[in-house]
């Protein structure tokens, strides 16, 4: 048994709870019951989690790529009830649900990739020199490692691609770290289906008992409980900023503070350059109808601030896309909580002095949004820390700058973001570098020319920002350097052969690159 809360699992004797899964896609309760984890679970499963460190650590990068292929190929036997399940739960679209099915699973075997590959390790030599005076120079030799149980968060707004087997949980799995899933409430039969997926994977590839649990609670105390357990060694979280900071706050008030990489909210804003408004408005107007709709607008990448100078170029943009928005339509939410939110937030932009609603799209149903814009001043965005904060859905702000002295204002305003996209043609970028310059100081991936919505996973992805886009805005968590979260470098000095990892022994039989006396290299000493 590897601790999953499978339902109607007796463990305890304790008093056992369960919770119901809810489908926004109809507005019912789905069959299955999913049972909170008891404390003596949540122990158990910790200490587990601990005891297969001791292993699943040694393990040699084929092992592990072994058990991430396996994992991505139990996801795939089991398609046909995943998608159905998470579409339910979430209301999102098949193609969605699909889309992040393949993620999902090249995610997976990307991260198998790289064991095989095995150079992310960073593993440096400089040897030594018995002939150095005034003191001898040692033999030292560095690499990354794991460090310990790690315990993810799962986002509420990507069921498959960033939940259970998601990013955090492939990236963790692959240093090394055994994972704890805090489950997500929003998709209870998603996250089982997946779960079980994991398990079935780690017992076919012979993964120590304990290497993955999943636990559900019902509100803060589980994930609480398991950040301020000792044996936890680092976090990894998706949600708002109050649950990310609270998370983050708590962690580094242990006895043994321990990482949090939480990504919260970010407005990603959008700057508008006249000459390609001039050149291309139709194409703009076209993408950013799309963007700020797409998937009711619940992603972290989500456009919620446009800003532009006055003229008739914007005014245009501002018309046709009041236009667009007027003939989309609500379109169902994640869960009733994120639905509430949403006009929460919105309706507290909207109240703020200085904001002019410009146009909304049409219904007023139950758990449905409806896409809005809404327009305010520069000098009143800049005076009001409310107008920065996240508003989680299809909602845009427009600032409307006196001139260019009053973007550059706006850019030193404004928090750390994940994105911010500069729509401006070869010309503009001449006129406007050093506002451009400014922009780029407070966001992890600068955009030029398209949406900020859609993150390619690659190496060469940034999906990070200054607080309070993220905790730590070093690291990214999408891509292959994602995997940096969840490993430290330990440095050996004068270790003999036998006691080094295979990775900086002498005979390089990984083959991987190392930097050996400062020359990149894949040969052995
Ligand atoms: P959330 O409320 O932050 O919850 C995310 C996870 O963190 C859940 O498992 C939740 O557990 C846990 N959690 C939250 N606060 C906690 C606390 N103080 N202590 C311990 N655990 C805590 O996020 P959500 O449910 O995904 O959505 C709520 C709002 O977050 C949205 O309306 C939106 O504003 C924002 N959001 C932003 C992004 C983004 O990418 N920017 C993504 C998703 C959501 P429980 O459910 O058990 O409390």
């Amino acid at each position: 048994m590897h601790g999953l809360n499978h339902i109607g699992l007796k463990l305890s004797g304790e008093n056992q709870k369960y919770l119901h899964s809810f489908s926004t896609e109809s507005n019912t309760y789905l069959p299955g019951q999913f049972r909170i984890a008891t404390n003596t679970e949540i122990e158990v499963a910790v200490k587990r989690a601990s005891e297969a460190f001791k292993i699943f650590k040694r393990t040699d990068p084929e092992q592990r790529a072994l058990f991430l292929d396996e994992i991505a190929h139990q996801i795939i036997n089991k398609e046909d009830e995943l998608i159905d399940r998470a579409m339910k739960e979430s209301a999102l679209s098949r193609d969605r649900i699909l889309s992040e099915r393949l993620r999902t699973v090249n995610q997976l075997k990307s991260y198998a990739g790289l064991l095989r590959e095995g150079s992310w390790v960073e593993a440096s030599i400089e040897t030594e020199d018995n002939d150095r005076k005034p003191v001898r120079k040692p033999d030292l030799r560095k690499m990354l490692h794991p460090i310990g149980p790690v315990v993810v968060f799962t986002a509420s707004n990507f069921p498959l691609a960033y939940s259970t087997a998601g990013g955090d949980t492939a990236s963790a799995l692959a240093a090394g770290n055994p994972v704890i899933i805090k489950a997500h409430e929003s998709h209870l039969g998603t996250n089982e289906i997946v779960a079980d997926a994991i398990i079935t994977a780690a017992n076919i590839t012979g993964m120590p008992d304990g290497v993955f649990s999943s636990l559900i609670g019902n509100g803060n105390a589980l994930g609480q409980e398991l950040v301020k357990h000792p044996a936890i060694k680092a976090v990894g979280f998706t949600g708002s900023h109050s649950g990310g900071r609270a998370l983050f706050n708590l962690a580094q008030s242990r006895k043994r503070p321990i990482p949090v990489f939480a990504e919260m909210g970010s407005i990603n804003p959008v700057v508008l350059f006249p000459d390609e408004l001039i050149t291309n408005l139709k194409k703009v107007v076209k993408n950013y109808a799309l963007s700020i709709t797409l998937d009711v607008g619940q992603f972290c990448t989500n456009p919620g601030l446009i800003i532009g100078v006055k003229g008739k170029e914007l005014d245009e943009f501002i018309k046709k896309l009041s236009k667009r928005i007027k003939k989309s339509t609500s379109q169902t939410m994640l869960s009733e909580n994120i639905w509430a939110n949403y006009y929460s937030n919105r309706q507290k932009v909207l109240e703020q002095k200085g904001v002019k609603l410009l146009m909304e799209g049409r219904g007023d149903e139950e758990l449905k949004a409806r896409p809005t814009i809404a327009s305010v001043e520069a000098h009143t965005f800049i005076n009001n820390p409310h107008l920065s904060e996240e508003v989680f859905g299809p909602f845009s702000l427009i600032v409307i700058c006196e001139n260019s002295g009053e973007l550059s204002l706006v850019a030193d305003c404004l928090n750390g973001q994940l994105t911010t996209t500069i729509i401006a043609s070869n010309k503009d970028i001449k006129k406007y570098s050093s506002v451009i310059q400014e922009f780029k100081e407070n966001t992890g991936r600068l955009i030029f020319n398209g949406v900020p919505t859609g993150v390619e996973v690659c190496k060469a992805m940034q999906h990070g920002g200054p607080y309070p886009a993220t905790t730590d805005a070093r690291f990214t968590a999408v891509g292959e350097d994602a995997i940096k979260r969840w490993v430290r470098p330990i440095a050996y000095q004068d270790c003999p052969q036998e006691f080094l990892p295979e990775a900086l022994k002498n005979k390089n039989s990984f083959k991987i690159y190392r930097i050996v006396n400062g020359v990149l290299t894949r040969k052995s000493l």
